[in-house]
């Protein structure tokens, strides 16, 4: 009896160090190694591309779903209150774990409750949440998402994470009236011709406005792009309605320095996906499937080839559109 407390009390002092933080298992210390890379992914893209990415008041906490488990990177108090949770002893963030929080298969979004102010987990907080790689691996072949992919979509939410914690861009949102969801209007060009078309014609200037060589080439195409793209929303304002267009101005506001920020962590993860290249039909051409988040990664390019700050679009008080940072007088 004496042996077996004694034994007990030894596994007790292994499993739980002595500020009560559990130790992780080996497949928490592959997880914790994975989140101090994308940690360092995202050190990396501040540095180079857009310094809010990493400050600490624009960084939202993470739920990794892993079976019956979550784990929580960085939560706040409400949720710690909300639900009953192990913190897990790490050196760089904090980590906790409780129960599976959503039964879906897969899951890779960034929640934020636009309807009221008190969002699923806790508050006013988005939270980024993502299936572990483990399970991501059950939904997605190797040849489309390998580690590197995942650790970019992972990247990708925390953009979004980023972005609504901007007040003013979190306020235009829950302004919005949103008509059209983003899956939704990413089908329009296959649903009407004109429109591809349309948008093919516009993104090419874009295309060619980001690979000329001096700055009056680039202007002489960006004037062509947009004069289209002005053409093409008053068509579609008068066909689908203006709350459409504004829609659509918000979801590429939102995708384009995701998408961006993700194909940069692909390839900086050294991807096996050949998609993930810089001028890939996927990322810069696909406006037939996709065209938003196209036309959105495109404008960052060329916001970064002009010298346009990142971070503008999400400081406005009013919903702009990316197109109208654009100063070519
Ligand atoms: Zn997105």
């Amino acid at each position: 009896m004496r042996i077996a407390r004694l034994l007990l009390c030894l596994l007790t002092l292994a499993v739980f160090s002595c500020n009560g933080k559990q130790i992780p298992t080996k497949q928490e210390k592959e997880l914790i190694a994975q989140i101090e890379q994308i940690f360092c992914v995202k050190q990396q893209l501040a540095d180079k591309y857009w310094p809010e990415f990493n400050d600490e008041k624009y960084s939202v906490p993470i739920i990794f779903f892993a079976g019956s488990t979550c784990y929580v990177v960085n939560p706040e108090a409400d949720f710690l209150r909300a639900f009953r949770c192990k913190q897990i002893k790490t050196d760089k963030f904090q980590l906790y774990k409780t129960r599976r929080l959503d039964s879906r298969p897969y899951i890779m979004e960034t929640q934020v409750n636009l309807s009221s102010y008190t969002s699923t987990y806790a508050g006013k907080t988005p939270y980024a949440m993502c299936s572990v790689w483990s399970e991501t691996q059950k939904t997605y072949s190797v040849e489309i998402m390998d580690e590197a992919v995942w650790m970019a979509s992972v990247i990708h939410e925390l953009v979004h994470g980023c972005q609504v914690s901007h007040p003013w861009f979190n306020l235009a949102q829950h302004k919005t009236d949103y008509s059209v969801s983003d899956m939704e209007l990413t089908s329009y060009p296959s649903r009407y011709p004109w429109l591809c078309d349309a948008l093919i014609e516009e993104n090419d200037y874009l295309l060619s406005a980001i690979s000329a060589d001096d700055e009056s080439e680039m202007k002489v195409f960006l004037r062509k792009f947009l004069s289209c793209r002005k053409e093409r929303k008053n068509r579609m304002k008068a066909e689908f309605g203006e709350a459409l267009v504004r829609n659509e101005e918000q979801y590429e506001t939102d995708e384009s320095l995701a998408r961006f920020m993700e194909l940069q962590t692909a390839i900086m993860l050294n991807t096996e996906n050949p998609v993930y290249a810089e001028g890939s039909f996927y990322f810069c051409n696909n406006v037939q499937e996709d065209y938003q988040f196209i036309t959105g990664y495109n404008l960052v390019r060329l916001f970064l080839k002009m010298g346009i700050d990142l971070d503008l679009p999400y400081n406005s008080v009013l919903l702009r559109s990316l197109d109208s940072y654009i100063n070519i007088d």
